[in-house]
């Protein structure tokens, strides 16, 4: 019976994951969890 509660768990955390990164793209953030608020997203191919 623990593994419904992992699963539960993991269903929730991605949920909170989601959630968030739709509220960031309403914001206008560009590049989401990026400490530099200035970045224009590029910083992931640097
Ligand atoms: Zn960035």
């Amino acid at each position: 019976m623990e593994n419904i509660i992992i699963v539960a768990l993991l269903v929730i955390i991605a949920a909170a994951i989601l959630i968030y990164i739709r509220k960031a793209k309403k914001r206008g953030v560009k590049c989401i969890g990026c400490p530099n608020k200035n970045c224009n997203g590029k910083c992931n191919k640097n």
